[in-house]
């Protein structure tokens, strides 16, 4: 007799497997997220569902900066208290809200929505690009700070951006040192994300 082994119902392997797409959930991750959730209140479980659906349905990405913004422009872009000379370049919506809860900066940012990483085949025309370059053309900005994460892919995807900016006659800086290497700017402390803002350095080439 060749039996199958048991496997777990239908609806429970399902969102295994969609909590498995998530990232840095491994399948054992998925299997407990999932249990867990089956020992979870209806009416808890009701509100996370709801909580997924309503970021879908109401939040949408600022046709100018490219964040995520529930209204379009976004905050950021359509404030009159914010510098519209300088735009922070960063790769993810969160590296924003770490740089605003630092406080460090007044002026506008662009979210790439990723890093340069051909081992990922990622390449600079799959990020933000075109539209950060659209917003040079106006000449309102006379400076781009390249605040993408102190990494392989970030060093990357920043030497990129300094050899297509520079020619545009824009001054084009970097994050200063300090920031821990390999480490994502979103998980930097407020101090060190005002003292890289503070020193950032235009870069040369
Ligand atoms: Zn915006």
């Amino acid at each position: 007799m060749n039996e199958h082994p048991i496997a777990a119902p239908a609806p429970v392997a399902r969102l295994i497997e969609e909590f498995h797409k998530l990232p840095g959930v491994g399948p054992k991750s998925a299997q407990r997220l999932t249990y867990h959730l089956l020992r979870m209140p209806a009416a808890e479980a009701k509100a996370l569902a709801e909580a997924i659906l309503d970021v879908k349905e109401r939040i949408t990405f600022c046709t100018v900066c490219q964040n995520v913004t529930d209204s379009n422009p976004c905050r950021i872009c359509a404030s009159d208290r914010r510098d519209r000379s300088i735009v922070c370049v960063v790769e993810e919506p969160l590296d924003i809200l770490a740089l605003e809860r630092s406080g460090s900066y007044q002026g506008l940012y662009h979210v790439l929505h990723g890093a340069i990483s051909p081992m990922d085949g990622i390449g600079p025309e799959e990020l933000k690009i075109q539209e950060l370059l659209a917003r040079l053309r106006s000449g309102e900005v006379t400076e781009v700070i390249l605040a993408t994460n102190p990494n392989l892919e970030g060093e990357a995807t920043s030497m990129y951006l300094t050899r297509l900016l520079r020619p545009l006659g824009v001054k084009v800086t970097r994050l200063a040192r300090g920031l821990p290497v390999g480490g994502d700017l979103e998980y930097a402390d407020d101090v060190t994300l005002t003292r890289a803002m503070e020193g950032r350095q235009e870069v040369s080439g």
